[in-house]
C-alpha cells in the first residue's frame, strides 16, 4: 500500500512525502479511507502507531474540500486530547500536514495564559486542538462557538476517562451539532469507553491493528 492510493489530495501527499513517509502504517491504511468517506470511526491504536496522521490527514482533506472563503471562520473540527503535551503534538502534526492548505488551526490547554488563546480564537480557526477543561473555560467566557463543528476527534479516549474528564466530555458533546462525524481513538476498550462510544457515535466502523 502506498500513500497515493488512499485518496488524499496532492497537497497532503506532498506534505507526507516531505516527512519522508512512503507507506501508510496499518492504522493509517485502515482509518484514512473510512474517515474520508465521512464515517464514524472507533479505532484501537496505541501511541507510536501513526494514529495522529491517521485522523489528521483525512480531516484536513475533508475540511479543505469546502474551505471557507474569507469572512467568518467557525471551528469545523475539534480534537480533544487528555494532556497539554498531546495537544501540542497533535497541533504540530496538523500544522505540518496542513502546511500546503489554506486552513487555520489553534491549540488551547490549561496551565498557560488564556489571553493569547483568546486572540487566536478571534482570528478564526478551522481546526481546534484542545484539552477539555480549558476548552470549557473558553466556552464559559463566550470566546468560542462550537455550533458548526463538523468532526469531533477524541484522541486517547481511555486516558481522558482515566483522568476524570468524562463529565467535561459530556458537556462538550452537548455543545456540538447533532449532525457530525465522530472519531474515537483509544489504546484500550473498557466498558466505560464502550458506553461512551455507544452514547454518541453512529454505526462506527471498527478499526483495529
Ligand atoms: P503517533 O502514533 O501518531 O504518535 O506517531 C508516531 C510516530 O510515527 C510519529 O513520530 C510520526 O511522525 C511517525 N509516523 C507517522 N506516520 C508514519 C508513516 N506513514 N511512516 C513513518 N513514520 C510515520
Amino acid at each position: 500500500m502506498l500513500f497515493n492510493q488512499l485518496g488524499l489530495s496532492a497537497e497532503l501527499q506532498r506534505a507526507v512525502a516531505e516527512q519522508g513517509y512512503s507507506e501508510p502504517t496499518p492504522i493509517q491504511a485502515k482509518a484514512i479511507p473510512e474517515v474520508l468517506k465521512g464515517a464514524d470511526v472507533l479505532a484501537g491504536a496505541q501511541t507510536g502507531t501513526g494514529k495522529t496522521a491517521g485522523f489528521t490527514l483525512p480531516l484536513l482533506h475533508r475540511l479543505s474540500q469546502n474551505a471557507p472563503k474569507g469572512g467568518k471562520r467557525p471551528v469545523r473540527a475539534l480534537v480533544l486530547t487528555p494532556t497539554r503535551e498531546l495537544a501540542a503534538q497533535v497541533s504540530d502534526s496538523v500544522k505540518t500536514y496542513g502546511k500546503n492548505l489554506p486552513l487555520k488551526s489553534a491549540v488551547i490547554f490549561g496551565g498557560v495564559s488564556i489571553n493569547p488563546q483568546i486572540a487566536a480564537l478571534k482570528r478564526g480557526v478551522d481546526i481546534l486542538v484542545a484539552t477539555p477543561g480549558r476548552l470549557l473555560d473558553h466556552v464559559g467566557q463566550g470566546n468560542l462557538d462550537l455550533s458548526e463543528v463538523e468532526t469531533l476527534v477524541l484522541d486517547e479516549a481511555d486516558r481522558m476517562l482515566d483522568m476524570g474528564f468524562i463529565h467535561d466530555i459530556r458537556k462538550v458533546l452537548r455543545l456540538l451539532p447533532d449532525q457530525r462525524q465522530n472519531l474515537l481513538f483509544s489504546a484500550t476498550f473498557s466498558d466505560e469507553i464502550k458506553r461512551l462510544a455507544d452514547g454518541f457515535m453512529h454505526n462506527p466502523v471498527l478499526v483495529e491493528v
